[in-house]
């Protein structure tokens, strides 16, 4: 099917990349003490020139791995759509 902007329909995207990082969550007791450690997901992406990590609790983690998703395949179809655009303006130029 051909790209076009109406057949994009994008869906909730989060511009930046999955990290997982391992932590210790500080309680006595705690099995992360004896070296197995807490993984939590963090996203790192660039705001205003600066990386910067924030938590994601893990009851989004599913959802906000979908956006990261979403962004890059939107990507890739906008790109795949300024190459068609690309491709029709060549065609129709005259020499
Ligand atoms: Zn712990």
């Amino acid at each position: 099917m051909r790209t076009s902007v109406s057949t994009l329909k994008i869906k909730r995207v989060i511009k930046g990349s999955i990290v997982w990082l391992k932590r210790e969550c500080g309680k006595a007791g705690c099995h992360c003490i004896q070296g197995e450690k807490h993984e939590s997901m963090y996203i790192s992406r660039s705001v205003q020139g600066k990386t910067t990590m924030t938590y994601i609790p893990h009851r989004y983690e599913g959802e906000v791995s979908a956006a990261v998703a979403e962004y890059k395949r939107v990507l890739q179809q906008l790109e795949a759509l300024s190459a068609q655009t690309m491709k029709g303006i060549k065609k129709g130029r005259r020499k």
